[in-house]
C-alpha cells in the first residue's frame, strides 16, 4: 500500500516502476482513502503500540493506493525491496531509502506474512478486482 506521502509527492510511478522491475505482478490496484475508523481496523494489530493513534490519523490524512502483488517468495522479497521502517535505517536503493520522509510518512506498507497478505488483500479488494 502506497501511503499518503507517496501520493502527495507524485511518487506513484516511481515506486510502482521499482515494484514491477523487481519482478512483482500487480494483480489489483486502486486509489482510495481510509477514514480514521477504517485505518484503525486495518492496523488493529498495532492497537497497543504507543504510535497507534498517530498511525491511524496519518493513514487517513490523504489518499492511499493499496495493491495486491504476486511473486514467488513475495512477502520476504517485498520487505527487502521496501527497506527498514525508519528511512534513516533503510538500506540504500530500497523504496523507503529513496522515497520515505520519516518513520510515519514512510511511503509504503508491506504485509509481514502470507496470512496477513490474505487478510489485507481482502480488506481492500473483492474477487472481481483481481486480474
Ligand atoms: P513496517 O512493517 O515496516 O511498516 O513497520 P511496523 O509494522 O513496525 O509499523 C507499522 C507502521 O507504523 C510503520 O510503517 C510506520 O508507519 C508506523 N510506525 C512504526 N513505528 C513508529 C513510531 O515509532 N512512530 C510513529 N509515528 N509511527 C511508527
Amino acid at each position: 500500500m502506497l501511503k499518503p506521502d507517496a501520493l502527495n509527492a507524485g511518487n506513484i510511478g516511481g515506486i510502482t516502476k521499482m515494484i514491477e522491475e523487481a519482478g512483482f505482478k500487480i494483480v489489483a490496484m486502486k486509489k482510495t482513502r481510509l477514514t480514521p475508523e477504517l485505518a484503525g481496523k486495518f492496523y488493529a494489530i498495532h492497537k497497543e503500540r504507543p504510535f497507534y493513534g498517530e498511525l491511524c490519523a496519518y493513514m487517513s490524512s490523504g489518499p492511499i493506493m493499496p495493491m495486491i502483488l504476486e511473486k514467488s517468495n513475495a512477502v520476504e522479497d517485498f520487505r527487502k525491496l521496501i527497506g527498514a521502517t525508519d528511512p534513516k535505517k533503510a538500506a540504500p536503493g530500497t523504496i523507503r531509502a529513496l522515497f520515505a520522509k520519516s518513520i510515519d510518512a514512510n511511503a509504503i506498507h508491506g504485509s509481514d506474512s502470507d496470512a496477513n497478505a490474505e487478510i489485507e488483500g481482502n480488506f481492500f479488494f473483492s474477487q472481481f478486482e483481481r486480474f
